[in-house]
């Protein structure tokens, strides 16, 4: 019977816990110093494989959990049914297994399965199968870095395209804005030129002003006539010039 790998079995019976020492793989159960001592003189158990506890504990919990007893008849298990897949007592061949036709002898079975061919083939496979993880690793860490090269080049050419179209609109920009400076200069120039012929006619007009009462007084009827057909034709032409 399985228990607990920390008390010795024998004595859990008789309700006392002592720590196991050894653990006998026959009797699927921890010996304290007592009773292993018991064990290895008594009749049945004297060849019964026993390890140290601690050679035992180092074993996978899945493996420590695989006992050589059946749990629902609490018998040991002796044969085994090729069909189920499955290690029985002769309670569960009763049972459940009377209908199956491959059944073989447990120790049959199991005999020299360290050293089988069926074992070498498995660890032979796990090799492969770690050295393929291994490889398909490699072959994703490869993956890795090509993506982030591939990352790079794109963001380095979604750069250089900003600055591309920083530098057309700069550009296009500047040639505006001469345009624009060029309209100014060209028209400032034009209001000058018209502001200048404006005070030239401004004085002229104002000479007119200045003379017109002496002319009146002192010039005859047609140097008058002819002077007011003089300046209406000015001040026509000024018209013209300002409109
Ligand atoms: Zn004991
Ligand atoms: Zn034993
Ligand atoms: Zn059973
Ligand atoms: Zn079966």
């Amino acid at each position: 019977m399985a228990t607990s790998s920390q008390s010795c079995g024998v004595c859990d019976l008789r309700h006392i816990t002592k720590p196991s020492i050894v653990w006998c793989t026959e009797c699927d159960e921890g010996l304290c110093t007592g009773c292993q001592e018991h064990h290895s003189l008594s009749k049945s158990s004297k060849r019964h494989n026993v390890i140290s506890i601690i050679e035992y504990q180092k074993l996978p919990t899945d493996v420590q959990k695989i006992t050589q007893y059946c749990s629902k008849h609490d018998e040991k298990f002796q044969i085994y049914c090729k069909k189920h897949e499955c290690p029985c007592c002769s309670k569960c061949l009763v049972e459940s297994h009377t209908e199956c036709w491959d059944i073989v002898n447990l120790d049959d079975v199991i005999h020299n399965v360290k050293t089988s061919n069926a074992l070498f083939e498995i660890e032979e496979t796990l090799v492969e199968v770690a050295e393929n993880l291994q490889k398909i690793c490699q072959l994703k860490q490869d993956n890795r870095s090509t993506l982030k090269k591939k990352k790079m080049e794109i963001e380095k050419e979604i750069k250089k395209t900003r600055t591309k179209i920083n530098n057309h609109l700069d550009k296009l920009q500047e040639n505006l804005m001469k345009q624009v400076y060029e309209v100014e200069e060209k028209e400032n120039l034009k209001i000058y030129q018209l502001v200048s012929s404006l005070e030239i006619k401004e004085k002229e007009i104002a000479e007119y002003q200045r003379n017109i009462s002496n002319i009146k007084q002192h010039a005859t009827d047609l140097q008058m006539f002819l002077l007011m057909k003089q300046i209406e034709k000015d001040v026509c032409s000024e018209d013209k010039f300002l409109h």
